[in-house]
């Protein structure tokens, strides 16, 4: 049995794709069903279904073979024991810096201010004010970080930036692109050795596929950043 882990949303949509090139076809909609295990037309494939945070644990301690995973995740968990062998180029959006409109940013880094950032991406955020030498105050945030510069909590947030809509709509702006994120194939060590047949398979029809998304052979859907 080979079984792959994927978060429900974006990830999972196009990821159907690679798998299909894969002659792999899962059998039930996640955002419809309450399954958490879900069958494909493969009897030796299935998909677990887990939170997007959870992928890599799955993937380490062996209670998935592989998984997929944005870089988002693997810099904020760790990646430890994971095989990395593929940047799917899927779920493509950047990390970023953002402020409200009105809020001087560049003022507050030039004076040396002690910036208050909320962010669920603790570890990036850190790393990256500590590189440009900016003081900052980190507050932990699970969800909804555009709230935060809204009401106060924080003068700035560090998160995930897709086409902008959720910015513009909160009335904050980018003013720092921290890096590009896409989701990555990640495969279990020792599964790797002992079901070598099996993932390898996988591995090579999901490169034969970006490759063919690249050159245009296969529609691969629009992926903004
Ligand atoms: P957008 O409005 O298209 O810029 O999307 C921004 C919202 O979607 C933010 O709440 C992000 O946290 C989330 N988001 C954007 N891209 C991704 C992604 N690739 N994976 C997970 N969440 C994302």
């Amino acid at each position: 049995m080979i079984t792959l882990a994927l978060s429900k949303g974006r990830i999972f949509e196009e990821t159907l794709p690679l798998l299909r090139s894969a002659g792999i076809e899962v059998l039930e909609d996640p955002e419809k069903s309450r399954k958490l295990i879900l069958a494909t037309n493969q009897a030796d494939v299935r998909v677990l279904v887990v939170r997007a945070t959870d992928v890599p644990t799955y993937v380490q301690y062996g209670g998935a073979d592989l998984g997929i995973t944005g870089k988002d995740m693997l810099l904020e968990h760790g990646s430890d024991g994971l095989y990395q062998p593929l940047d799917l180029q899927i779920a493509k959006c950047r990390i970023s810096v953002a402020v409200r409109a009105d809020f001087d940013y560049a003022s507050a880094v030039r004076q040396g201010s002690r910036l208050k950032v909320a962010t669920k991406y603790v570890a990036i955020a850190r790393e990256f004010f500590a590189t440009k030498g900016v003081h900052v105050d980190l507050i932990k945030l699970y969800g909804s970080m555009e709230l935060a510069p809204l009401v106060g909590l924080a003068d700035a947030i560090v998160d995930l930036v897709s086409t902008g809509n959720t910015l513009k709509a909160n009335h904050l702006v980018e003013v720092e692109h921290i890096m590009d994120i896409s989701s990555r194939l990640v495969v279990n060590q020792a599964a790797l050795k002992l079901k070598q047949v099996p993932i390898r398979r996988i591995i090579d029809a999901f490169a034969k596929a970006i490759d063919d998304c690249h050159s245009g052979s296969m529609d691969c859907g629009s992926s903004p950043q």
